[in-house]
Protein backbone atom coordinates (compact mmCIF):
# COMPACT_ATOMS: atom_id res chain seq x y z
CA UNK A 1 0.00 0.00 0.00
CA UNK A 2 1.62 3.57 -1.00
CA UNK A 3 0.20 6.58 1.59
CA UNK A 4 -0.19 9.86 -0.08
CA UNK A 5 0.76 12.48 2.12
CA UNK A 6 0.06 16.31 0.94
CA UNK A 7 2.56 18.63 1.65
CA UNK A 8 1.43 21.93 3.95
CA UNK A 9 2.43 24.88 5.47
CA UNK A 10 3.50 22.85 8.66
CA UNK A 11 6.18 20.58 7.27
CA UNK A 12 6.21 18.12 10.29
CA UNK A 13 3.17 16.09 8.78
CA UNK A 14 6.29 14.69 6.45
CA UNK A 15 7.79 13.31 9.81
CA UNK A 16 6.18 10.01 9.65
CA UNK A 17 7.93 9.28 6.19
CA UNK A 18 11.17 10.47 7.16
CA UNK A 19 11.28 8.03 9.59
CA UNK A 20 9.93 5.47 7.33
CA UNK A 21 12.98 6.75 5.04
CA UNK A 22 15.64 6.35 8.04
CA UNK A 23 14.38 2.62 8.45
CA UNK A 24 14.45 1.29 4.93
CA UNK A 25 11.23 2.97 2.69
CA UNK A 26 10.95 3.67 -0.01
CA UNK A 27 9.49 7.28 -0.18
CA UNK A 28 9.08 9.40 -2.96
CA UNK A 29 9.34 13.23 -2.63
CA UNK A 30 9.08 16.28 -4.59
CA UNK A 31 12.15 18.57 -5.59
CA UNK A 32 12.96 21.62 -7.84
CA UNK A 33 14.23 19.82 -10.50
CA UNK A 34 11.88 16.58 -10.90
CA UNK A 35 10.23 14.33 -8.34
CA UNK A 36 12.57 11.50 -6.59
CA UNK A 37 12.11 8.07 -5.67
CA UNK A 38 14.48 8.50 -1.76
CA UNK A 39 15.60 5.21 -0.12
CA UNK A 40 18.50 5.21 2.97
CA UNK A 41 21.81 5.70 1.16
CA UNK A 42 23.33 3.97 3.94
CA UNK A 43 21.09 1.10 3.68
CA UNK A 44 21.78 -1.30 0.78
CA UNK A 45 18.77 -3.88 0.74
CA UNK A 46 16.37 -0.58 0.83
CA UNK A 47 18.61 1.32 -2.32
CA UNK A 48 18.06 -2.23 -4.18
CA UNK A 49 14.43 -1.89 -3.59
CA UNK A 50 14.45 1.68 -5.87
CA UNK A 51 16.12 -0.59 -8.53
CA UNK A 52 13.13 -2.60 -8.39
CA UNK A 53 10.76 -0.03 -8.50
CA UNK A 54 11.85 1.33 -11.14
CA UNK A 55 13.14 -0.93 -13.23
CA UNK A 56 16.32 1.06 -13.68
CA UNK A 57 19.65 -1.12 -15.22
CA UNK A 58 22.09 -1.79 -12.12
CA UNK A 59 24.67 -0.45 -13.61
CA UNK A 60 23.31 3.16 -13.57
CA UNK A 61 24.01 5.07 -10.44
CA UNK A 62 22.03 7.07 -8.08
CA UNK A 63 22.32 10.32 -7.00
CA UNK A 64 22.62 10.80 -3.01
CA UNK A 65 20.84 14.03 -1.83
CA UNK A 66 22.00 15.62 0.86
CA UNK A 67 20.81 18.11 3.92
CA UNK A 68 23.57 20.13 5.35
CA UNK A 69 27.33 19.85 5.23
CA UNK A 70 28.20 17.17 7.94
CA UNK A 71 26.01 14.94 5.62
CA UNK A 72 27.94 15.42 2.42
CA UNK A 73 31.10 14.87 4.42
CA UNK A 74 29.90 11.30 5.22
CA UNK A 75 29.64 10.57 2.22
CA UNK A 76 32.19 11.80 -0.11
CA UNK A 77 36.02 11.36 0.55
CA UNK A 78 37.07 15.49 0.99
CA UNK A 79 35.83 18.21 -0.98
CA UNK A 80 38.32 20.22 -3.09
CA UNK A 81 38.09 23.73 -3.28
CA UNK A 82 36.42 24.60 -5.90
CA UNK A 83 33.72 21.78 -5.37
CA UNK A 84 33.11 23.96 -2.22
CA UNK A 85 32.77 27.02 -4.38
CA UNK A 86 30.37 25.52 -6.33
CA UNK A 87 28.52 24.51 -3.49
CA UNK A 88 28.53 27.99 -1.70
CA UNK A 89 27.20 29.22 -5.06
CA UNK A 90 24.70 26.96 -6.44
CA UNK A 91 23.33 24.70 -3.18
CA UNK A 92 20.53 24.11 -2.27
CA UNK A 93 19.80 23.95 -6.05
CA UNK A 94 20.19 21.85 -8.91
CA UNK A 95 23.35 20.62 -9.54
CA UNK A 96 24.82 17.45 -8.72
CA UNK A 97 28.53 17.25 -8.11
CA UNK A 98 30.48 14.25 -8.80
CA UNK A 99 33.31 13.31 -6.42
CA UNK A 100 35.57 10.33 -4.74
CA UNK A 101 33.07 8.34 -2.40
CA UNK A 102 33.42 7.60 1.26
CA UNK A 103 33.77 4.43 2.63
CA UNK A 104 29.80 4.93 4.29
CA UNK A 105 28.50 4.70 0.71
CA UNK A 106 28.17 0.93 -1.28
CA UNK A 107 28.90 0.16 -4.70
CA UNK A 108 25.11 -0.54 -4.76
CA UNK A 109 24.39 3.22 -4.99
CA UNK A 110 27.39 3.93 -7.44
CA UNK A 111 26.53 1.13 -9.19
CA UNK A 112 30.45 0.06 -8.79
CA UNK A 113 31.90 3.73 -9.21
CA UNK A 114 34.35 4.64 -6.70
CA UNK A 115 32.58 7.87 -7.17
CA UNK A 116 29.13 9.51 -6.00
CA UNK A 117 26.95 12.20 -6.94
CA UNK A 118 26.04 14.46 -4.49
CA UNK A 119 23.71 17.27 -4.65
CA UNK A 120 21.26 19.38 -2.28
CA UNK A 121 17.94 19.39 -3.50
CA UNK A 122 16.38 23.19 -3.21
CA UNK A 123 12.77 22.36 -2.17
CA UNK A 124 11.88 22.62 1.71
CA UNK A 125 10.05 19.44 1.79
CA UNK A 126 12.80 17.85 0.12
CA UNK A 127 14.97 19.36 2.69
CA UNK A 128 12.61 18.33 5.38
CA UNK A 129 12.46 14.67 4.92
CA UNK A 130 16.11 14.30 4.14
CA UNK A 131 16.82 16.62 7.76
CA UNK A 132 14.78 14.59 9.76
CA UNK A 133 15.50 11.26 8.19
CA UNK A 134 19.12 11.81 9.38
CA UNK A 135 20.48 10.05 6.32
CA UNK A 136 21.90 10.70 3.04
CA UNK A 137 19.01 10.07 0.72
CA UNK A 138 19.48 8.08 -3.02
CA UNK A 139 16.99 8.78 -5.13
CA UNK A 140 16.52 8.54 -9.29
CA UNK A 141 14.05 10.17 -10.80
CA UNK A 142 10.05 8.78 -9.46
CA UNK A 143 9.38 7.36 -12.92
CA UNK A 144 9.43 4.15 -14.49
CA UNK A 145 13.02 3.54 -16.32
CA UNK A 146 12.37 5.16 -19.66
CA UNK A 147 9.57 7.14 -18.97
CA UNK A 148 9.43 10.76 -18.52
CA UNK A 149 10.46 12.04 -15.80
CA UNK A 150 7.88 12.86 -12.87
CA UNK A 151 7.31 16.86 -12.42
CA UNK A 152 3.95 16.25 -10.74
CA UNK A 153 2.45 13.71 -8.11
CA UNK A 154 -0.24 12.43 -10.43
CA UNK A 155 2.68 11.72 -12.40
CA UNK A 156 4.59 9.61 -9.71
CA UNK A 157 1.00 7.78 -9.15
CA UNK A 158 0.79 6.54 -11.97
CA UNK A 159 4.20 4.94 -12.36
CA UNK A 160 4.97 4.27 -8.81
CA UNK A 161 1.64 3.62 -7.05
CA UNK A 162 1.49 0.19 -5.40
CA UNK A 163 5.71 0.03 -5.87
CA UNK A 164 6.26 2.43 -2.80
CA UNK A 165 5.72 3.62 0.62
CA UNK A 166 4.79 7.33 1.00
CA UNK A 167 4.59 9.32 -2.52
CA UNK A 168 4.82 13.49 -1.20
CA UNK A 169 2.31 15.42 -2.82
CA UNK A 170 4.17 19.32 -3.59
CA UNK A 171 2.62 19.81 -6.40
CA UNK A 172 4.33 21.23 -9.66
CA UNK A 173 8.39 21.34 -9.81
CA UNK A 174 9.41 24.27 -10.55
CA UNK A 175 12.32 23.62 -13.07
CA UNK A 176 10.87 20.39 -14.47
CA UNK A 177 14.02 18.95 -15.64
CA UNK A 178 16.78 17.13 -13.64
CA UNK A 179 20.11 18.66 -12.37
CA UNK A 180 23.13 19.51 -14.39
CA UNK A 181 25.38 16.46 -13.65
CA UNK A 182 29.25 17.87 -13.37
CA UNK A 183 32.03 15.72 -12.91
CA UNK A 184 34.57 17.14 -10.65
CA UNK A 185 36.93 14.10 -10.13
CA UNK A 186 39.08 14.91 -13.34
CA UNK A 187 41.73 17.76 -14.58
CA UNK A 188 38.93 19.80 -16.25
CA UNK A 189 35.41 19.59 -14.62
CA UNK A 190 32.96 17.76 -17.22
CA UNK A 191 28.88 18.18 -17.83
CA UNK A 192 28.02 14.92 -17.57
CA UNK A 193 24.41 15.71 -18.09
CA UNK A 194 23.09 19.05 -18.67
CA UNK A 195 20.45 20.61 -16.35
CA UNK A 196 19.09 23.10 -14.36
CA UNK A 197 22.50 24.64 -13.45
CA UNK A 198 23.95 26.00 -17.34
CA UNK A 199 27.27 25.53 -18.59
CA UNK A 200 27.72 29.78 -19.09
CA UNK A 201 27.32 29.97 -14.57
CA UNK A 202 29.57 27.15 -13.91
CA UNK A 203 32.34 28.86 -15.96
CA UNK A 204 31.26 32.28 -14.14
CA UNK A 205 32.57 30.08 -10.99
CA UNK A 206 35.29 27.51 -12.43
CA UNK A 207 36.55 29.32 -15.59
CA UNK A 208 37.26 26.27 -17.44
CA UNK A 209 34.27 23.74 -18.00
CA UNK A 210 33.08 21.39 -20.84
CA UNK A 211 30.92 19.26 -22.30
CA UNK A 212 31.88 15.83 -22.20
CA UNK A 213 32.59 14.67 -25.36
CA UNK A 214 29.78 11.96 -25.52
CA UNK A 215 27.12 14.24 -25.43
CA UNK A 216 27.75 15.75 -28.92
CA UNK A 217 29.10 12.89 -30.70
CA UNK A 218 26.77 10.21 -30.58
CA UNK A 219 29.74 7.77 -31.37
CA UNK A 220 31.49 7.69 -27.80
CA UNK A 221 30.39 6.19 -25.50
CA UNK A 222 28.90 8.49 -22.33
CA UNK A 223 31.23 8.41 -19.05
CA UNK A 224 27.42 8.92 -16.89
CA UNK A 225 26.33 5.74 -17.52
CA UNK A 226 22.16 6.83 -17.02
CA UNK A 227 23.11 8.69 -20.73
CA UNK A 228 23.64 5.68 -22.75
CA UNK A 229 19.83 4.41 -22.47
CA UNK A 230 16.51 5.23 -24.08
CA UNK A 231 15.23 7.65 -21.64
CA UNK A 232 12.43 10.31 -20.76
CA UNK A 233 10.51 8.48 -23.90
CA UNK A 234 6.42 8.54 -24.36
CA UNK A 235 4.36 5.69 -25.30
CA UNK A 236 3.38 7.86 -28.64
CA UNK A 237 6.11 8.47 -31.28
CA UNK A 238 8.18 11.89 -31.27
CA UNK A 239 9.08 13.80 -33.61
CA UNK A 240 11.26 17.03 -33.17
CA UNK A 241 10.91 19.74 -36.08
CA UNK A 242 12.73 23.18 -35.72
CA UNK A 243 10.87 26.45 -34.32
CA UNK A 244 10.15 28.26 -37.41
CA UNK A 245 9.36 25.25 -39.52
CA UNK A 246 6.00 25.39 -39.25
CA UNK A 247 5.11 24.56 -43.01
CA UNK A 248 7.03 21.12 -42.22
CA UNK A 249 5.09 20.73 -39.40
CA UNK A 250 1.75 21.29 -41.24
CA UNK A 251 3.04 18.62 -43.49
CA UNK A 252 3.81 15.97 -41.27
CA UNK A 253 0.82 16.75 -39.68
CA UNK A 254 -1.39 16.63 -43.16
CA UNK A 255 0.18 13.35 -43.23
CA UNK A 256 -0.47 11.84 -40.35
CA UNK A 257 -4.14 12.80 -41.11
CA UNK A 258 -4.50 11.12 -43.86
CA UNK A 259 -3.24 7.38 -42.26
CA UNK A 260 -5.44 8.25 -39.74
CA UNK A 261 -3.29 8.68 -36.65
CA UNK A 262 -3.91 10.82 -33.36
CA UNK A 263 -1.67 13.50 -33.74
CA UNK A 264 -0.54 16.16 -31.17
CA UNK A 265 1.34 19.23 -31.19
CA UNK A 266 4.12 20.46 -28.88
CA UNK A 267 4.66 24.11 -29.70
CA UNK A 268 6.82 27.52 -28.31
CA UNK A 269 5.80 29.45 -30.72
CA UNK A 270 2.41 30.86 -31.57
CA UNK A 271 1.21 29.81 -34.50
CA UNK A 272 -2.23 27.75 -34.76
CA UNK A 273 -1.60 24.38 -35.81
CA UNK A 274 -4.36 22.59 -37.03
CA UNK A 275 -3.99 19.24 -34.63
CA UNK A 276 -6.44 17.45 -32.62
CA UNK A 277 -3.87 18.16 -29.76
CA UNK A 278 -2.04 21.04 -29.02
CA UNK A 279 0.08 22.17 -25.89
CA UNK A 280 1.55 25.34 -25.78
CA UNK A 281 4.65 24.96 -23.88
CA UNK A 282 5.30 28.81 -23.35
CA UNK A 283 7.41 30.87 -25.67
CA UNK A 284 10.52 31.10 -23.17
CA UNK A 285 12.53 27.85 -23.15
CA UNK A 286 12.29 27.84 -19.10
CA UNK A 287 8.48 27.53 -19.67
CA UNK A 288 9.27 24.55 -21.94
CA UNK A 289 11.67 23.11 -19.85
CA UNK A 290 8.92 23.09 -16.73
CA UNK A 291 5.82 21.81 -18.74
CA UNK A 292 7.99 19.41 -21.41
CA UNK A 293 7.45 15.84 -19.11
CA UNK A 294 3.92 16.96 -18.47
CA UNK A 295 3.14 17.75 -21.57
CA UNK A 296 4.39 14.35 -23.26
CA UNK A 297 2.66 12.28 -20.43
CA UNK A 298 -0.71 14.65 -21.25
CA UNK A 299 -0.12 13.51 -24.64
CA UNK A 300 0.05 9.52 -23.75
CA UNK A 301 -3.15 9.99 -21.38
CA UNK A 302 -4.71 11.37 -24.56
CA UNK A 303 -3.89 8.32 -27.03
CA UNK A 304 -2.01 10.16 -29.10
CA UNK A 305 0.09 8.47 -31.69
CA UNK A 306 2.15 11.04 -32.84
CA UNK A 307 3.56 13.47 -31.36
CA UNK A 308 5.59 16.73 -33.38
CA UNK A 309 7.64 18.73 -30.95
CA UNK A 310 8.87 22.15 -32.10
CA UNK A 311 12.67 22.48 -31.16
CA UNK A 312 13.41 25.99 -29.39
CA UNK A 313 15.58 27.95 -31.71
CA UNK A 314 17.58 29.93 -28.97
CA UNK A 315 21.17 28.68 -26.74
CA UNK A 316 22.38 28.97 -23.44
CA UNK A 317 20.73 28.48 -20.35
CA UNK A 318 18.14 25.42 -19.83
CA UNK A 319 18.36 24.92 -24.02
CA UNK A 320 20.68 22.15 -23.91
CA UNK A 321 19.35 20.71 -21.27
CA UNK A 322 16.07 20.88 -23.03
CA UNK A 323 17.09 19.85 -26.08
CA UNK A 324 18.89 16.95 -24.57
CA UNK A 325 15.64 15.80 -23.16
CA UNK A 326 13.87 15.79 -26.06
CA UNK A 327 16.28 14.18 -28.38
CA UNK A 328 16.52 11.14 -25.96
CA UNK A 329 12.60 11.10 -25.69
CA UNK A 330 12.57 11.18 -29.73
CA UNK A 331 14.81 8.04 -29.88
CA UNK A 332 16.78 10.30 -32.39
CA UNK A 333 14.03 10.87 -34.74
CA UNK A 334 14.50 14.64 -36.06
CA UNK A 335 13.77 16.87 -38.43
CA UNK A 336 16.47 20.05 -37.82
CA UNK A 337 18.99 21.50 -40.08
CA UNK A 338 20.57 23.27 -37.02
CA UNK A 339 20.96 19.99 -34.74
CA UNK A 340 22.16 18.04 -37.68
CA UNK A 341 25.10 20.53 -39.49
CA UNK A 342 26.30 22.03 -35.72
CA UNK A 343 26.05 17.89 -34.72
CA UNK A 344 24.35 19.61 -31.75
CA UNK A 345 23.48 16.55 -29.65
CA UNK A 346 23.25 17.93 -26.44
P1 LIG B 1 18.51 10.22 -12.36
O1 LIG B 1 18.69 10.34 -10.90
O2 LIG B 1 17.65 9.08 -12.80
O3 LIG B 1 18.04 11.50 -12.94
O4 LIG B 1 19.95 9.93 -12.97
C1 LIG B 1 21.15 10.28 -12.33
C2 LIG B 1 22.23 10.54 -13.37
O5 LIG B 1 23.48 10.75 -12.69
C3 LIG B 1 22.42 9.35 -14.31
O6 LIG B 1 22.66 9.85 -15.61
C4 LIG B 1 23.64 8.67 -13.71
O7 LIG B 1 24.34 7.90 -14.66
C5 LIG B 1 24.45 9.87 -13.22
N1 LIG B 1 25.39 9.48 -12.15
C6 LIG B 1 25.11 9.17 -10.87
N2 LIG B 1 26.23 8.84 -10.19
C7 LIG B 1 27.26 8.95 -11.06
C8 LIG B 1 28.67 8.75 -10.96
N3 LIG B 1 29.23 8.36 -9.84
N4 LIG B 1 29.42 8.95 -12.07
C9 LIG B 1 28.83 9.35 -13.23
N5 LIG B 1 27.51 9.56 -13.39
C10 LIG B 1 26.73 9.36 -12.32
MG1 LIG C 1 15.97 9.53 -14.38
Amino acid sequence: MTKIIQVENDLSVLDEAAEALSAGQLVAFPTETVYGLGASALDEAAVGHIFEAKGRPQDNPLIVHVSNRDMLNSVVKSVPAAAAQLMETFWPGPLTIILEKSDLISHTVTAGLETVAVRMPNHPAALHLIEKSGVPVAAPSANLSGSPSTTRASHVIADLSGRVDYIIDGGACLVGLESTVLDMTGEVPQILRPGGVSLEALQMVLGEVRYEPALQDAEKTPKSPGMKYRHYAPKAELLLVDAGEEKRIEEFLNEAKEKGNKTGVLCCTRHPYDAEYVVPCGTDAAAYAHSLFDALRQMDDWGVELIIAELPADSGGIVPALKNRMLKAAGGRVVSDVVETRAERI
